[in-house]
C-alpha cells in the first residue's frame, strides 16, 4: 500500500494509458483511449454494457493484448518488449465481479495461496500477511471459513484481502458490486473506501453512482470504446458535456 508515500511528488503517475488501442478481429473496441491514474486517486468508470470498460481494465495487466499504444506502469511501459509479465501482474491487484475464491480453500489459505507461491513467502510470513489483509477488510473473525460458508459480501472482502495482501501499487475493480444482494453493496464499498483513506490507488469500474459521486477523484465515462468524458465527480454529474454521459446519466441515476 502506498500509505506511506506522498500524492504528488516527482513520481510518474501510477497508470497511464497512451494512445491504446484494442481490437478482436475487425472490431476495434478500445478507440484512442488517455486516461491517466495518479498516485492515491481512485478514477471511476462509468459506460454502458459492451462500451469496453473491461478490456481496458483486462489491458492493464495484460490479460488482453493492447493492438496499439502503450501502458506505463509507474513509468515502466509495461507493453514493452522483454518485460516480466508475472513481475508487472504482482504490482498489478485485480478484482472481478465473481470473486473467484477457492472453494476448498478458506478465507486465510484463499489469501496465502498467492503470497506462497508469487511471493514465495514462508509460511508464518504469509500467515501473518493474510491475517493482516482480513483484518483490513473486517474478516479476521472469518479465516479459517470457507467461501461457501461466507455471504457474497464476506467473499468478495476476502478477494479484495487477496488482492492487497501482495500489496499491489494500482487496484483494479471490475464491477466488484454488480453479483451481490443490494443489502450487501454497502460492505464492499466501505471496504474500497478505507483503501482510498489509505492513499490505495483504485481504477474502479462500478455503476455505485452515489459512491462515485462522494468517493472518486475523477470519473470517466466510455462510449463505443472511446472515453467521451473525464471529470471531477461534482463537474460529471451535474455538468456533463456530452449528450451521451447526459443520456447515460438521466437512465442509469
Ligand atoms: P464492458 O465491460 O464495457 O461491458 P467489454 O470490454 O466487455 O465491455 O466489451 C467491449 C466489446 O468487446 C463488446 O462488444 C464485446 O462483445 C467485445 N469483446 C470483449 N471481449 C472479446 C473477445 N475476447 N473477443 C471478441 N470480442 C470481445
Ligand atoms: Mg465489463
Amino acid at each position: 500500500m502506498n500509505a506511506t508515500d506522498r500524492v504528488g511528488g516527482t513520481k510518474p503517475p501510477t497508470l497511464q494509458l497512451s494512445g491504446l488501442h484494442k481490437s478482436f478481429g475487425t472490431v476495434e473496441v478500445l478507440r484512442e483511449i488517455d486516461l491517466t491514474v495518479e498516485r492515491g486517486q481512485m478514477v471511476f468508470v462509468l459506460g454502458r454494457s459492451g462500451s469496453g470498460k473491461s478490456t481496458m481494465l483486462r489491458c492493464c495487466n495484460r490479460l488482453e493484448e493492447p493492438s496499439a499504444g502503450s501502458i506505463f506502469l509507474e513509468g515502466q511501459d509495461i507493453c514493452a518488449r522483454g518485460v516480466d509479465l508475472d513481475k508487472i501482474r504482482r504490482r498489478i491487484g485485480m478484482v472481478f465481479q465473481s470473486f473467484n475464491l477457492y472453494p476448498h480453500l478458506d478465507a486465510r489459505r484463499n489469501v496465502t495461496l498467492a503470497l506462497r507461491k508469487v511471493l514465495k513467502l514462508g509460511r508464518d510470513e504469509a500467515d501473518e500477511r493474510a491475517t493482516s489483509a482480513l483484518d483490513r477488510v473486517g474478516l479476521a473473525n472469518r479465516a479459517d471459513h470457507y467461501p461457501g460458508q461466507l455471504s457474497g459480501g464476506q467473499q468478495q472482502r476476502v478477494a479484495i484481502a487477496r488482492a492487497i495482501a501482495l500489496q499491489p501499487v494500482v487496484m483494479l475493480f471490475d464491477e466488484p458490486t454488480s453479483a451481490l444482494d443490494p443489502e450487501l453493496v454497502g460492505e464492499v464499498i466501505a471496504v474500497m473506501r478505507e483503501l482510498k483513506d489509505l492513499h490505495m490507488t483504485m481504477l474502479v469500474v462500478s455503476h455505485e453512482m452515489a459512491f462515485a459521486r462522494e468517493a472518486a477523484d475523477r470519473v470517466v465515462f466510455m462510449a463505443d470504446g472511446r472515453i467521451v468524458e473525464d471529470a471531477p465527480p461534482e463537474q460529471f454529474f451535474t455538468q456533463p458535456s456530452e449528450e451521451s454521459t447526459r443520456a447515460f446519466l438521466a437512465r442509469y441515476s
